[in-house]
This record gives structure tokens, sequence and C-alpha cells, in this order.
């Protein structure tokens, strides 16, 4: 496996490393206490390209590697987490499902203005009564006058409530209830439709930059070619979309990881007890050399996915054990930065306590730590 990165990765990391440094970290933290997604900052890694990294030139995008988009993820996530998430939650599973799926006419239609950064993707799975049980959803989609009529409430949706979405692709059941197998289709339904509405922007521990909203869908009527895929396979079109967004958050908390291990280091070289900077007490190296030491793990874990993906071959088993390290490794590696810090790292102005509220979330999206150990103890054979 070779993981040197290629003339055009390296210029994308260069490109993001600027940009987080000269623009994010400037900017977004205002919008995470303002708890305020920064779509000014999001429309401006649009015309960067960045919001079409995984999409092909053809349909607006930067056609970049899933190496590339790890490496590029190292640098932005540094810098600000909310920010990141949002995009990264755009770039997988807000935009994938229409590239993987769609049709020529609606990657035309929804796929290029997402890929060229105008709008803003989300993904609508999880429901108040389904997160993990995927195939527990209630949301119904039923064909009436040449179209689908849907019914049904999403929960922990991101991205479908700024002034920046476009409206969002979701997952519901085609078949009658009780009537024998289950079925699921996804559809598009744009902002703006008759009877679809959302909640406040709701608030979390952390990632407070990051739009998160209920969703509801009442009598929601959508044209036949508002349907995107197998019109029987959609929880496998959004369950294959989810293996791509596991890559996208190992490498989340892999710049989590460096960026409180940064903090530390520093903290810890500045600071100065007992006449001496804490650094020179092994019991805090120790913990600098273990989130180092893990951090490094978890960072070949998640390039092997991504190097995978890239090649063509199954990465579902390693995306699912490159999140389940690497965000382990965020949420520990936080609260260890934290204890550096001691007391100024537990209040809210410090960067590291930002980081140690917005490390907890990773070890549930996107299929939590204990769904993970499911698909991997599946891939073995139990
Ligand atoms: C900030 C944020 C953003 C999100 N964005 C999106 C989004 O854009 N789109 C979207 O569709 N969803 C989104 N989600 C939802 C997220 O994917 C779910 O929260 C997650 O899948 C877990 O579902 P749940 O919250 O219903 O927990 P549950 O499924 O109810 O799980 C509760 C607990 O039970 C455990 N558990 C459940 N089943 C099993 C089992 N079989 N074996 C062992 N343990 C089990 C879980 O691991 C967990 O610890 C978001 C969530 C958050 C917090």
């Amino acid at each position: 496996m070779d993981l040197s990165l290629s003339e055009s990765e390296r210029d994308l990391v260069e490109l993001c490393r600027e940009f987080a440094t000269r623009e994010i970290a400037a900017r977004a933290p205002q919008a995470w206490d303002e708890s305020r997604c920064a779509t000014d900052l999001l429309r401006e890694m649009g015309e960067l390209g960045l919001l079409g990294m995984l999409i092909p030139e053809e349909w607006g995008g930067i056609a970049m590697s899933t190496v590339g988009f790890v490496a590029a993820m190292e640098q932005i996530g540094r810098a600000d987490q909310s920010l990141a998430a949002a995009w990264q939650a755009h770039v997988t599973i807000g935009s994938l499902p229409l590239y993987l799926f769609g049709t020529d006419s609606q990657r035309e239609r929804w796929l290029r203005p997402l890929a060229e950064g105008r709008v803003l993707g989300a993904f609508g799975l999880t429901e108040p009564d389904a997160g993990s049980d995927a195939r527990g959803i209630r949301t119904r989609a039923e064909h009436r006058d040449g179209g689908w009529l849907i019914n049904g409430t999403k929960t922990f949706i991101s991205n479908a409530g700024t002034d920046m979405s476009f409206g969002v692709t979701l997952l519901a059941r085609t078949d009658a209830a009780g009537d024998g197998p289950q079925r699921y289709a996804s559809f598009v339904v744009e902002r703006g439709t008759e009877g679809f509405t959302m909640g406040p922007k709701m608030r979390g521990i952390g990632w407070r930059g990051l739009d998160t909203r209920e969703l509801y869908f009442e009598d929601v009527w959508v044209p036949d070619d508002h349907l995107v895929g197998d019109p029987e396979m959609g929880l496998g079109q959004f369950l294959r979309t989810l293996e791509v967004g596991r890559i996208s958050i190992a490498a989340l908390s892999l710049s989590l990881t460096q960026a409180v291990l940064d903090l530390a280091t520093s903290y810890a070289a500045e600071r100065v007890q007992f006449g001496q900077p804490i650094s020179k007490f092994q019991a805090v190296q120790f913990k600098l050399a273990d989130i180092a030491t893990e951090l490094e793990a978890g960072r070949w874990l998640t390039y092997r996915a991504a190097y995978l993906r890239d090649a063509g071959q199954p990465f579902q088993k390693e995306a699912a054990m490159a999140k389940l390290k690497a965000s382990r490794v965020a949420t520990w590696a936080a609260s260890e930065a934290v204890q550096i810090h001691g007391g100024s790292g537990y209040m809210l102005d410090s960067p590291v306590a930002r980081f140690y509220c917005d490390s907890k979330v990773l070890e549930i999206g996107e299929g939590t730590n204990e769904i993970q150990h499911l698909v991997i103890a599946r891939a073995l054979g139990c």
C-alpha cells in the first residue's frame, strides 16, 4: 500500500492548510459561540472547489481521491470541527446518493449545484424511533398521481436548515404496512415543497456551528423524477453511502486528535509549576506520547480504508475499524488534553475545551461505535 500523496493531493492539502489557518481558524470560533453555521466560509470553500471533493469534474466536482479527502480533512478539522462536520456531511452523505444512484438528469439538476458549492446537501435517515435500527423507519412514501406522497419525521438531520440548504435526500418505506417484505426508496425533497417544514436548530454539547434539525413531512408530494435509484433498494443505497461517511468521520477524528495534541504539547511547554514546565514531568510526557502513538494507529487505519475505496476494493470492515478506533482515540485524547491544561482547559474560551465538547459525537454519528462493532463482527463471520 503506497500512501505517499500525489502532486494534486499535496496541492489540495496546501490549499486547505492555508485556508484553514487564514480564514477558518480566525472566523469559525465565533460561529461556534453564536451557535451558527458559518455558511459564509462554506461558500468560500465552494469557490475553491472543496464542496465537490468526491464528485467527477463532469458533474462540477474536482474528482479528488478518498485519500486526498482524508488528508484535506486533517487540515480543515484542526481549525474547526463544526465547520468540518458540515463540510464532510455535504461531501459524503449529502452528495454521494445523487452521484452513485441518480440519473444523469438528476445529477445535472441537483448534484451539479452541490458539487459546485452553490448549495448544501443533507441526508435524511434517522427518525425519532429509528436510529441504529435503520430498517425501523416509519416515514412512508405512497405512489399517488404520477408521484409520491411522503409522510413522516426525520431527526438530527444536518445541513437541511441553513441559508444555503437545497433540501434533503431522504429514505422512506414504500411497502404498505403489513404487506410482506419491507421496501425502501430514497427521494429528493426540495426546500419550499408544500408540507415540508422543520424545527429549530438543535443544541448539542459540541458541533455548535453545525445546523441539525427535525424535519417534518406532511402529505408532501413529489413527482416520480424525485425518486433516486432503485425503487426497492433505497436502504442498501443509504447504507453504502454511510460507509464513505465513516471514513470521513474517522478523518474528522484524526484532525481533532492532532489539534488537541498540538494544543497540549504547547501548553505543557509553557506552563510552569514547581519551578519547571509541566512537560518535564514524566506523567505529562507519557500522556502526550500515548496520544501521539494512538493518533498514528488511527491514521493508518483511516488511510488504509480510504486507499481501499480508491482501489475499488471492499472497504466496509476497514471503514468501520477506522471510525471505531479514530473516534475512540479522539474522545480519550480530548479528555487527556483538557487534563494537561488543568482548570484553564475547562473554560469554554479555551480552544481545547471546544474540541473536548466536539469530540463525543464522533462516537455517535454515522453509526454508533456499537454498530461499528457489529459491522466488524459480521465481517468476521459472527
Ligand atoms: C450532531 C448529530 C448530527 C447528525 N446528523 C445526521 C444526519 O445528517 N442524517 C441522519 O440521518 N442522521 C444524523 N444523525 C443521527 C445519528 O446517525 C444517530 O444519532 C445515530 O445513528 C444513533 O442513533 P440514535 O441516536 O437513534 O441512537 P440509538 O440507535 O437509539 O442507540 C442508543 C444506544 O443504543 C446502542 N445500540 C442500539 N442498537 C444496538 C445494538 N444492536 N447493539 C448494541 N448497541 C446498540 C447504540 O450504540 C447507542 O449507544 C446525527 C446525530 C447527531 C448527534
